[in-house]
């Protein structure tokens, strides 16, 4: 689904790694399990560098969060809850998203799904989509904007959160 279709929550300039890593450390702060968080972007547009720093934030001491990209799924147990960090970029069939169990957990954990395209359109509207984009001339920025096609379940959560 063209990003357009959805309404548009935040958009926001990410001018470093670490900007980025502090506003995924802001945002954990208003997601919990049973969220589902959908990390679009091309490749090395920092989508993992999101969700590793989102992950590290719930950890009581932070660990490793290598890229799923072979795994297809790593668990992280953390104190609030179990966390699901999912990249389909590999994904060759819909069954093996059957095979992965996510779609259980979408409504048990905190998930954060990399390349969800392969998954649509089995993906729940309540999903809050994440797009990171490269800038021109900026290697170090990276634009962010958080959509939904539930506006009314995210707007309130993420007030304040950054501009819209
Ligand atoms: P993806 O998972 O989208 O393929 P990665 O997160 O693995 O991408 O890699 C993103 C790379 O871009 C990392 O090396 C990261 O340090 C770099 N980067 C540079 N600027 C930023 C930024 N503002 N936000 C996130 N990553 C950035
Ligand atoms: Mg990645």
């Amino acid at each position: 689904m063209p990003e357009t279709s959805r309404p548009v929550l935040t958009d926001l300039r990410l001018p470093s790694p670490e900007a980025t890593a502090a506003f995924a450390a802001r945002l954990s702060d208003r997601v919990g399990p049973g969220d589902l968080l959908c990390l679009d972007g091309d490749l090395g547009a920092g989508k993992t560098h999101f969700a590793r720093a989102l992950i590290q934030h719930r950890q009581a001491a932070p660990e490793d969060v290598p890229s799923p990209s072979f795994t297809l799924v790593q668990t992280y147990d953390t104190p609030d809850g179990e966390v699901w960090h999912a990249d389909l970029y590999r994904l060759s069939d819909a069954w093996e998203v059957d095979e992965l169990g996510l779609a259980d957990a979408f409504d048990a954990a905190l998930c954060l799904v990399e390349w969800p395209d392969r998954m649509a359109p089995d993906l729940p509207d309540r999903a809050l989509w994440i797009s990171l984009r490269m800038v021109p001339d900026d290697a170090e920025a990276r634009d962010l904007t958080l959509s939904t096609l539930r506006p009314d379940f995210w707007a309130g959560r993420l007030a304040g959160l950054g501009a819209a």
